[in-house]
């Protein structure tokens, strides 16, 4: 593994303080009222962590993806909800626009994107197609210039906040195609006449994230929503999730660092048997397990994002996550009875961890990928 470089030192500093400022007092209350501060996303976008994939000409922090996992994990230590909406926005809109969008696509979006004065979200599950991302029913059809588009989008994260939603919609294009291809990428503003949010969705954690169904309704875009080529929306989505999971990876380590850290400072307070928990021996091996799996993550994540890959994303994603899961209940544990107990952290890290090991793709799914990537070329 690479050594820290300064930069990275001081992006993770910076998010770290901001997460002990602006996040941790405020996690109890945002969980309860199931949103954010209305002040924080400012605040954040005023430090430049909306723009930390996007190149500094656009006013963005064109950080390398080491220094933008640790500045996520920082975040997410913080309040993982925080570290979700950075990721999506960062690995679906700003690396979708650098890598695919043409100059005028890239000069109406980035600016604002990494300002953080427009959200980015995705919106590519459909109630009929989740693992089986290519089984989107959403249509785009040409009309004129432009298109035409309708179908339904579910699990929307900030489907209502964002700006701009990329959207995956088949276009038949080339004619008669089906799965993977014919599915094209769509810059969609949410402000279009059709793009209509319902419900918000009642999730186990991760609270304060509004994810939500969206219809199209006949959407009526302009050639310059496309992204790239209409038919390899697919591939570009794929692209996108393997920065995205990266993120998610990323995310999870903070989940897992943060509930470590609980369940040392209570074990090292709470007295039984006429001594502190810390001084058991099942305890303190049960603390070591926790210590080094999430050092094991960290470093996992640290070496996917310096040789980035599908599989090293995949990889990453997976073990993180599962990670997160098994240190948060281990966590739970730790406290007893008070760990149960919305009173103390734990139990929601828990919640939280738990989406780690199923959006942008299911855990059963990164072992799909890493396993056709063993085999790739055989
Ligand atoms: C909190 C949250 C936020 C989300 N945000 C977004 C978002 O912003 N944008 C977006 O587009 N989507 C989003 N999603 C959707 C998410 O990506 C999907 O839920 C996920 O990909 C799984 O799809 P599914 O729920 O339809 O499950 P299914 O695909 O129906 O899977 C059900 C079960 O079957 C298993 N399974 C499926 N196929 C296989 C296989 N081939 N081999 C073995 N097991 C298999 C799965 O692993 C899972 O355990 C979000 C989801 C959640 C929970």
């Amino acid at each position: 593994m690479t050594h820290a470089t300064e930069e990275q030192q001081q992006v993770r500093e910076l998010a770290r303080e901001f997460a002990e400022r602006e996040l941790r007092p405020h996690v109890e209350r945002w969980d309860r009222e199931w949103a954010l501060d209305a002040s924080v996303l400012p605040a954040l976008a005023e430090l430049g962590f909306f723009g930390m994939l996007a190149p500094e000409e656009y006013g963005g922090m064109g950080f390398d993806l080491p220094t933008y996992v640790g500045a996520l994990e920082e975040l997410a230590w913080g309040e993982p909800t925080v570290a979700l909406t950075l990721s999506i926005h960062s690995a679906f809109a700003v690396s979708l626009l650098l890598r695919h969008g043409s100059v005028e696509q890239q000069q109406r979006w980035l600016g604002p994107l990494a300002r953080g004065e427009v959200l980015g979200c995705l919106a590519l599950s459909e109630p009929g197609a989740g693992s089986d991302a290519a089984a989107v029913q959403t249509l785009a059809r040409r009309e004129g210039p432009g298109w035409v588009m309708s179908g339904t989008k579910k699990w929307v994260t900030n489907g209502r906040i964002a700006g701009l939603a990329v959207v995956l919609a088949r276009t038949d294009e080339p004619p008669g195609s089906r799965g993977a291809k014919g599915i094209g990428a769509f810059l969609v503003p949410t402000e279009s006449v059709g793009y209509d949010v319902g419900e918000r969705e009642h999730t186990m954690g991760l609270r304060p994230a509004e994810v939500v169904t969206v219809q199209l309704r006949d959407v009526r875009l302009g050639p310059e929503a496309l992204l790239g080529d209409a038919s390899a929306g697919f591939v570009y989505a794929m692209q996108g999730l393997d920065v995205g999971r990266l993120g998610i990876a990323a995310q999870a380590v903070g989940i897992a660092q943060a509930a470590l850290e609980h369940a040392v400072a209570y074990a090292g307070e709470r007295e039984q048997f006429g001594q502190k928990l810390r001084t058991f021996e099942g305890m303190q091996f049960k603390l070591a397990d926790m210590a080094a799996r999430v050092d094991a993550a960290r470093a996992l994540v640290a070496w996917a994002a310096a040789t980035p890959s599908t599989r090293a994303s995949s990889a990453a994603k997976l073990f993180a996550s599962e990670t997160a899961m098994w240190v948060t209940t281990q966590a739970v544990q730790v406290f007893g009875g008070y760990g149960y107990m919305r009173d103390y952290p734990v139990e929601k890290l828990m919640r939280d961890a738990k989406a780690t090991e199923i959006y942008e793709g299911t855990n059963e799914i990164q072992r799909v990928i890493i396993a056709r990537e063993l085999y790739r070329g055989a």
